[in-house]
């Protein structure tokens, strides 16, 4: 890999990850048109397999470990999402692997992460926390670190996303992406502007503890608060060691949004009445910016990256309560 990430690192990422990923749909949105007189399109990430866009990056950076790594096993530290894709990952290629939790993390993603065979350990209470101990089990076993978003391999996998929405909606000219270490923004950014750089992508995280937009704010990395949240996929810092997300984007994310509670609950149910599909807090903050009017400069062909659908019943039964 070359110090800098390109546009061929991101189709390279492409064709290695083919046989584990789906390509998802890119729908028309009617309902999101209506309500924003703009052509509004969502790209299905929630029908990935392992239920998130995730298993992109993860499948990325397995797939190019050497074999003395493999034969060591991998470690990671995750929201839920990340750890799944993996451990399925992981499953595939007869990997060891190992996932280092917060007390943030559903037990529906818990459990996936058990199913497929890897050894779920609660770490603490925060991301930095968490990562502190995974580190700590990482050198004295040998295990190689799968960052679920500060690494070269897992920003050209989610990366991915970018030229299948160039191939299947080349008129798109503003992408809302969901943010919360930026692996996934970072990624399809370099990939649209690359291609045209006229494309504005924004980025949206809820108004709880978003560590990647007060760090952009302040042009540093600063820490947060990290509190429970419907999103809770996004919980989490970015590190003061970042040494690619921060500057990715700094450079190329256009603007941002932040979204509340409610704001994300609204969004999960109209997805639900609209369009029948279930997905997640952290995939549904997107949608929240666009229904409450919180981005500026929306352009005339939008797309919204729906990133995950893991949620739990009892909470999907809470949001689709009136
Ligand atoms: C991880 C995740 C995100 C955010 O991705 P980052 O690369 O950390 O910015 C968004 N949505 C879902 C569902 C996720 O699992």
């Amino acid at each position: 890999m070359t110090p800098t990430l390109t546009l061929q690192d991101i189709y390279r990422a492409r064709q290695r990850i083919a046989p584990f990923i789906r390509h998802t749909p890119v729908i028309e949105s009617p309902a999101l048109s209506e309500k924003t007189h703009r052509q509004v399109v969502l790209k299905l990430e929630c029908l990935q397999t392992t239920g998130a866009f995730k298993l992109r990056g993860a499948a990325n950076k397995l797939l190019t470990l050497p074999n003395d790594a493999r034969k060591h096993g991998v470690i990671t530290v995750s929201s839920g999402n990340h750890g799944r894709a993996v451990a399925h990952m992981a499953g595939k290629l007869g990997i060891r692997a190992v996932v280092f939790i917060t007390e943030t993390v559903p037990e529906v993603k818990r459990d996936a992460m058990h199913k497929l065979g890897a050894e779920v350990i609660l770490g603490g209470q925060t991301f930095d926390e968490a990562l502190a101990a995974a580190l700590h089990l990482q050198h004295a076993q040998g295990l190689t670190m799968i960052h679920p978003f500060d690494d070269p391999f897992v920003i050209a996998g989610q990366g991915t996303i970018g030229l299948e929405l160039l191939e299947d909606d080349p008129e798109i000219d503003t992408v809302i992406v969901p943010l919360s270490g930026g692996g996934l923004l970072g990624g399809i950014a370099l990939a649209l502007k690359t291609a045209n750089p006229a494309i504005r992508v924004v980025g949206v995280s809820m108004a709880r503890g978003p560590a990647m937009i007060e760090s952009l704010h302040a042009g540093r990395i600063v820490d947060v608060i990290e509190e429970p949240s419907l999103a809770d996929a996004l919980i989490g810092g970015i590190e003061h060691d970042n040494a690619h997300t921060f500057a990715l984007l700094q450079r190329y994310m256009d603007n941002s949004a932040l979204v509340s509670e409610d704001e994300i609950a609204g969004a999960m149910a109209f997805m639900l009445e609209a369009h029948h599909l279930v997905i997640e807090g952290g995939a549904a903050v997107g949608i929240a910016a666009l229904l409450h009017g919180k981005i500026a400069q929306l352009g005339e062909r939008v797309a919204v990256v729906v990133s995950g659908g893991n949620v739990s019943i009892p909470t999907l039964l809470d949001i689709a309560r009136p």
